[in-house]
């Protein structure tokens, strides 16, 4: 069995036509199934739907063979256990501070609000600045609205969100996208199946 994970919404959405030129084909949708592990057209490939945030972790342990994380997700969770072949360059975004339009920039100690903790820390420092970092899981936007922070780091993709809620991108952490990561030991016991795919993926990435 080949276990695959994916999370859903955008992630999932746009690794359908990347698995579909493998010949990967879900026989249940997401959308409309509550099913976390998804049968495909293969008897011996599946997929399980879990949170972004989970993806390392249950490939890290094994627990699926393959996943499909964003680049954000896969340094926030550190780990040197996973071989990463393949950036597959989708769910493209970019990581960014954002703050309340027109705010000016705090000279002195900085309260960011993100999920991003330890990516969050590492910007900070490297620019030279005080930061205290607090964890939320969500409506990150909402952090310097009601004064819980006076910036944020999230993931930007049309700015959308952040217009919205009355913020506007600032400095740009990093370029994001998703990126096929293996478990180290399936690499090598499952390689005549996974290197195929692999290569695959490769092929249609090349063809885009
Ligand atoms: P937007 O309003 O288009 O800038 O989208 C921003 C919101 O969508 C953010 O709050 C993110 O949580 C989410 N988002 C956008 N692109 C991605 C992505 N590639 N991966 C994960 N989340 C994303």
């Amino acid at each position: 069995m080949l276990t695959i994970a994916v999370s859903k919404g955008r992630i999932y959405d746009d690794a359908l036509p990347l698995l579909a030129e493998a010949n990967i084909i879900p026989i249940d949708d997401p959308k409309t199934s509550r099913k976390l592990i998804l049968r495909t057209n293969h008897d011996n490939v599946q997929l399980v739907i879990i949170r972004a945030t989970d993806v390392p972790t249950f490939v890290e342990y094994g627990a699926a063979d393959l996943g499909i994380a964003g680049k954000d997700v896969l340094i926030e969770h550190d780990s040197d256990n996973l071989y990463e072949p393949l950036d597959l360059k989708i769910a493209c975004c970019k990581l960014m501070t954002a703050a309340p339009k027109g705010a000016p920039n705090i000279s002195g100690r900085v309260r960011v609000a993100t999920k991003y903790i330890k990516t969050a820390e590492r910007y900070f420092a490297s620019q030279g600045i005080q930061a205290e970092i607090i964890k939320l899981y969500g409506a990150m936007e909402l952090a310097p609205l009601v004064g819980l922070a006076d910036c944020i780091v999230d993931v930007v993709d049309t700015g959308n969100t952040l217009r919205a809620n009355g913020l506007e991108p600032r400095e740009l952490i990093m370029d994001i996208s998703s990126r096929l990561v293996v478990n180290k030991a399936s690499m090598k016991m499952k390689h005549s199946i996974i290197q195929p795919l692999i290569d695959q993926f490769e092929k249609t990435l090349a063809e885009r």
